[in-house]
């Protein structure tokens, strides 16, 4: 009797107390690539500025003052000037982590393979397709020892023990974030959204990086498509998702090129210095934080199914293959939240 009484009173506050929420889409760019937001409100929150262009200012000044390798505003281009630096607390906890997942990933994964992605030049490969010069063996392994995490620990001994926020880099080292920035960004996004009362529930997608926010005005769970890396016009299956989860997919299909017949995708083995060759097609990472889940994507794109599946739970994450024959594997605990087509 009670109990019912308490549910009649529930159902009506919420029937006449609530609004239905409204939804805000916006695509734009940001960080070279695609950034397409969904977002449900309540009502206009106390903020003056929407929560959609709340987010695009957050992951630009991300890229401008903290991890473009490009820009001259930013900590990272100080630092690859040479710079001794003293870092932010928000790039210094981006470089820990990164750094954890070079020492559990036996080097897969390497954000001071600066020097050997500027040989490769990967971002100019979808501008001007026809024309790339890919560099050649002698160059690359010219460019091999002027990376690596190691060295960088050992120019800074004090540092990882957070005894100094000074870092700076050996000669030659640079450093390139281009793997982690859209995950970074996603853990920025959810920290924002969650100072805005008015924000109910969200889908923000950074290139191949996914955030997924609070729930939908019905209830219904989230769909996060898996993109079939063989036909990338089409989908393998889909995630169902329901609350906060960040889902990173680096596959061979994102960036590439063929020269003389052979494909070039962007994802470098640090230990060769060549596109990795693992037999990976494409990794999907779901996991609570962002910028692991991007890491953990470029790494277990690495080092192949087997040690890549190890390596994600080891961070409590969830991790799905597709190989090149197009087979797929994954994490046991993917399984609850995949869907085959
Ligand atoms: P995408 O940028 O397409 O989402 P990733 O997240 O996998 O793909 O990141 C690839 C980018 O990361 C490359 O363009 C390069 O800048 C950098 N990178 C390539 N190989 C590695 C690696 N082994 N470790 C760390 N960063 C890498
Ligand atoms: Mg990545």
């Amino acid at each position: 009797m009670g109990m019912a009484v308490i549910l009649t009173a529930a159902v009506l506050l919420s029937g006449c107390g609530r609004r239905e929420p409204t939804l805000l889409r916006k695509t734009d760019t940001a960080m070279g690539t695609i950034v397409s937001q969904s977002i449900y409100v309540t009502r206009s929150g106390s903020h003056p500025e929407s929560p959609t262009e709340a987010v695009m200012d957050a992951i630009r000044s991300l890229e401008e003052e903290t991890l473009s390798w490009r820009l001259e505003t930013s900590e990272i281009y100080r630092l690859n000037s040479h710079e001794e630096t003293e870092l932010s607390p928000e790039l210094s906890e981006i470089l820990q982590t990164c750094l954890k997942v070079s020492e559990k990933s036996g080097g897969a994964f390497d954000v001071t393979i600066g020097a050997l992605a500027r040989l490769w030049n990967m971002d100019t490969w979808a501008a001007d397709s026809e024309n790339v010069q890919l560099p050649g063996e002698e160059q690359v392994l010219r460019a091999l020892p002027l990376c690596g995490y190691g060295k960088l620990l050992e120019e800074n001994p004090s540092w990882q023990d957070a005894a100094s926020a000074k870092l700076s880099l050996p000669a030659g080292m640079q450093l390139d974030l281009g793997a982690v920035g859209k995950g970074a960004a996603l853990d920025e996004i959810a920290g924002l959204l969650a100072e805005r009362e008015e924000v109910t529930g969200a889908v923000i997608s950074v290139g191949g990086s996914i955030l997924t926010y609070g729930e939908k005005p019905d209830r219904s769970s989230f769909k996060v498509a898996i993109v079939n890396p063989a036909d990338t016009s089409g989908n393998i299956g889909y995630l169902e998702l329901q609350g906060q989860w960040c889902i990173s997919t680096s596959g061979d299909y994102e960036r590439f090129v063929e020269v003389d017949g052979k494909r070039y995708h962007h994802i470098l083995d640090p230990h060769t210095g060549f596109p990795s060759e693992s037999g990976v097609s494409s990794v999907t990472i779901l996991s609570e934080d962002g910028l692991l889940s991007d890491a953990l994507s470029t790494a277990c794109f690495v080092l192949g199914a087997e040690e890549g599946m190890a390596l994600a739970q080891n961070f409590g994450a969830e991790a799905l293959f597709v190989d090149n024959g197009g087979n797929i594997s994954m994490t046991e605990g993917m399984e609850q939240y995949f869907h085959l087509y």
